[in-house]
């Protein structure tokens, strides 16, 4: 889930300083009226400062009116300042525009206002009308208009800074690192950062604002570790880098240094947070913070609800993602499809069919992405007819244009239900150009229906197009494999080298004891690795007992029948279950995240482990959940 941060507006800098009621009036303030004396307005000054309700607010603004105040400088501005603080930006604006005279600090504080709730054109449109009236803007001005800029009209501003001598003012400063970031120009907003004589938490949160949204992390962690003092804000930015950029482990390690620091989470934190513990699998993590935001205080609204239901659902535990969702009191159409899509990873299809009708019934219409998941559902299971139909119903009924996805899990269902004619056909006539994709999706189609010559026609077209991935490449060469043919392995294998194709490492991980341990195929570096492979020797001295066969035609490379095997012992699921299977209760579920589709020996296997252990394995790899459970697996071996 991506959040996007405005870090100067959640840290506002302090209001223009109005000129005290006691001091001599600076040029732009008009001088106070003659006809009260100098000790009226101060006495309505501090009462206004000391006012503690709306209506002890009023009160005050009435007996402004009656003495003939109401246009002092000094007091409609406090009475300006003081409205908006409770919220009442009406009435702000309403005695702004009862001021015939309004000060650059009146002016201001509209600005402020209005670029702190958001109103940005608005706050523009003032600045625009203050310097039409001929009135200067002072630091403060600018510091305010700078959070409401884009980057054009902000570059703008900058020269117009320039000339009127308030660029090294550390407010004006910040707010241009400010818009530069934002505005993805990162060597401009790093020059003037670098120039700051003292960097302030804002620059500073600024700077790393800047790297972490573009995915240059080291860079952002280089600001980060600099600051001494850091506030949520700034944590959470760092956290929500990592979390978003693909190093979830990274963002929960700094959660925890986080905790460690004293600093309390907020929403945005444990946003951050729990999508991290889904990427990860880290349920122990991910229950914690869910009674840390139970325990805090922390708003359950939809966000969190949401953010919570698709944590547990990818962390493998669907009754719990359920007992959320049914307790959130309002369910957005995201709340729904994040349910929906629970569903459907764990090959519940008919309860992901049933909560869309639920959802479309209390009135809630679906999205785009709620077809993404409720066509998965259909796939997971085969669902060719029910497929069709909420295909075809989303343009119908609902208006909604089918995107390369949704045409991408029509494949899906089709080919792997071995209707590959079919499958094919709707690719041919398809009115978006199909992508790498849904190519590859045919073509492992293909291997599991044994259609080669399909498989080679189409490889041929993707290759020629220059739209081969890893996949593809792999696709292709297990195709061959698993018919003998080495020589086509081979010409694969140098198609892809001469691509400059990476193969993806196979890599599982395991939470264990709040700690995530991650394996690839024949990893050896970790502590208890001899503890893990004599675990191993064990599980295959059972599976021959069970007259378990490997199979071979699994392995991609020309290998003895022999060294297959071996290979195929050591993927890393299997370390992954064996490190498990060492390291936890007897009887209790192991949990395991995979990055590439598990294999068919993988997932024999398991479910032998399953049976022979008396654990519930549940298995989520790059396309669904696999729960085994006495010798057999919630997909029914389909997937
Ligand atoms: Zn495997
Ligand atoms: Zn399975």
């Amino acid at each position: 889930m991506s959040m996007s941060m405005s870090i100067v507006s959640a840290t506002p800098p302090p209001p223009p300083p109005p000129p005290p009621a006691t001091a001599k009036s600076p040029s732009v303030v008009p001088p106070a009226p003659t006809t009260a004396s100098a000790a009226q307005p101060r006495r309505l000054a501090s009462l206004i400062d000391s006012s503690t309700s709306l209506d002890h607010l009023l009160q005050i603004h009435a007996a402004l009116l009656r003495r003939g105040l109401h246009h002092h400088p000094i007091l409609s501005f406090k009475l300006q300042r003081s409205y908006s603080s409770r919220g009442r930006l009406r009435s702000s604006v309403a005695l702004f525009n009862c001021s015939s005279e309004p000060t650059v600090y009146q002016w201001t504080a509209l600005i402020q206002d209005h670029a702190h709730l958001g109103l940005h054109q608005q706050a523009l449109l003032y600045f625009v009308q203050m310097m039409g009236d001929g009135i200067e803007p002072n630091a403060f001005t600018f510091s305010s208009v700078l959070k409401s800029c884009p980057l054009e009209s902000g570059k703008a501003l900058h020269c117009l800074a320039v000339k009127l001598g308030f660029c090294s003012d550390p407010y004006v400063r910040t707010g241009l690192v400010d818009v530069y970031a934002r505005g993805g120009e990162i060597v401009s907003a790093r020059r003037l950062f670098d120039s700051m004589p003292e960097k302030s938490l804002v620059s500073l949160t600024a700077m790393i604002t800047c790297y972490a949204k573009h995915g240059e992390l080291k860079e952002a962690r280089v600001v980060f570790d600099e600051i001494l003092e850091r506030d949520v804000v700034c944590w959470n930015v760092m956290i929500d880098g990592y979390a978003q950029h693909g190093k979830p482990d990274e963002a929960l390690v700094l959660f925890r240094q986080m905790l460690s620091a004293g600093v309390r989470p907020n929403e945005v934190t444990v946003l951050s947070v729990l999508s991290a513990c889904g990427q990860l699998g880290a349920l122990e993590v991910g229950r914690w913070i869910h009674s840390h935001i139970q325990n805090n205080g922390i708003q359950m609204n939809a966000h969190v609800g949401t953010a919570l239901v698709d944590m547990y659902s990818k962390c493998g535990s669907l009754e719990d993602a359920l007992l959320v969702f049914e307790s959130m009191n309002h369910k957005d159409v995201v709340a729904w499809n994040s349910m929906i899509l629970g569903y459907a990873i764990h090959g519940s299809s008919q309860c992901a069919l049933g909560t869309f009708n639920t959802m479309c019934r209390s009135g809630v219409n679906p999205n785009d992405i709620t077809f993404i998941a409720i066509l998965t559902a259909c796939s997971h299971t085969g669902l060719i007819k029910e497929g069709w139909d909420f295909f075809n119903s989303m343009k119908d009924k609902y208006g909604i244009q089918p995107k390369i996805e949704h045409y991408g899990c029509m494949v899906n269902l089709l080919s792997r239900a071995g209707n590959l004619e079919e499958a094919y056909q709707l690719v041919k006539e398809m009115e978006i150009e199909p992508d790498a994709v849904i190519w590859g999706t045919l073509l492992g189609a293909c291997r599991l229906h044994a259609k080669t010559a399909l498989a080679e026609k189409i490889a041929e077209f993707l290759v020629g197009k220059d739209l081969a991935n890893c996949g593809t490449y792999t696709l292709l060469s297990n195709i061959y494999a698993a018919s003998g043919d080495w020589e086509g392995v081979a010409k694969v294998r140098t198609l892809m080298k001469s691509s400059g194709v990476v193969k993806e490492k196979g890599c599982s991980s395991i939470e264990v004891n709040n700690r995530v341990h991650e394996f690839l195929a024949g990893d050896k570096r970790h502590p208890k690795s001899r503890e893990i492979y004599s675990m191993l020797d064990e599980i295959n001295g059972w599976l021959k007992a069970y007259n378990y066969r490997a199979q071979t035609e699994m392995v991609l490379h020309d290998l003895g029948e022999a060294q297959k095997e071996q290979s195929l012992e050591v993927h890393s699921e299997r370390l992954a279950i064996a490190f498990g299977l060492i390291s936890t209760e007897a009887g209790s579920t192991i949990r395991i995240v995979k990055n590439l589709r598990v294999c068919s020996d993988c997932h024999e296997v398991t479910k032998l482990v399953s049976l022979m252990m008396g654990r519930k394995i549940v298995m989520r790899d790059r396309n669904r959940f696999h729960h085994f459970v006495n010798g057999s697996c919630s997909c029914g071996d389909y997937w």
